[in-house]
């Protein structure tokens, strides 16, 4: 199948990167992506895959607009105060794009939505704001052989990685954050303070990272992370060792 006359226009910046190409923009379209959590790193995921071309998004969120969010989840405004996040990133991302096919889902995160949900899509978006999540998240790429593309925030911090704990050396997300923490586990209000701007960077990043493991193309960030201290202007990478005692990853 090749690009309509709507998509060669649509994308025309993407297909002449002689890295994407109409064959490129193909494999966007056809990718199968989920986005779990549609807060700060979801946003800038959302608006930019959508406008990528990514074909196939799902998007997990429970939770509903509360005016606390708009200072960084700026997918949402003030007219969606009270309605689900999911709904209302769905109606931001088919007017940017009505050609993408986003499913959504306003259920709680758990072991088994997202067993469930995972098995339907080819890569794994870490867009939460908790440890608890972020394990059972890992736990689940693992044992469903996806790709997971990682990020996290806090402050001005941020870091990005890529784990496929499933092949052969590579590690997970639990072997350098072992201390897997009790499923009610959240931090005091007092230390989520997050900048938004530094949320919607490090989101831009993470969705940079997931098109090009779509695609394949450049250095990959498998068995690396990358680490932002923007208060310090401090941007480095660092490699990670898979750990061969990990609960997660290693038999
Ligand atoms: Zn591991």
């Amino acid at each position: 199948m090749s690009l309509n006359e709507n998509q060669k226009q649509r994308y025309l910046r993407n297909i002449i990167l002689p890295e994407i190409g109409e064959s490129g923009q193909k494999k966007l379209l056809s990718a199968r992506v989920l986005i779990i959590g549609a807060g700060g790193l979801g946003s800038p995921l959302l608006f930019y895959l959508a406008a990528a071309g990514v074909g196939n998004i799902g998007v997990i969120d429970d939770d509903v607009v509360e005016l606390s969010n708009l200072q960084r989840q700026v997918i949402h405004n003030v007219k969606n105060l009270g309605e689900k996040k999911v709904v209302s990133a769905k109606e931001k991302i088919l007017a940017l794009n009505p050609e993408i096919n986003l499913e959504i889902f306003a259920v709680r995160a758990n072991r088994e939505t997202l067993r469930k949900i995972c098995a339907n899509y080819d890569f794994i978006l870490d867009a939460t704001d908790n440890f608890p999540t972020r394990f059972i998240i890992n736990e689940i790429s693992h044992e469903q052989k996806k790709p997971l593309i990682f990020a996290a925030v806090k402050g001005f911090l941020g870091q990005v990685s890529v784990f496929k704990s499933y092949e052969k050396n590579n590690p997970c997300y639990a072997c350098f954050n072992p201390n897997i923490v009790d499923e009610n586990f959240s931090l005091p209000l007092s230390e989520k303070g997050i900048l938004g701007s530094v949320a919607g960077t490090i989101g831009a990043l993470q969705a940079t990272t997931t098109i090009k493991e779509i695609l394949g193309i450049g250095e990959d960030l498998i068995g690396k992370i990358l680490i932002f201290d923007f208060l310090k202007n401090e941007f480095r990478k660092v490699k990670l060792q898979k750990n061969s005692a990990c609960k997660i990853c290693s038999n």
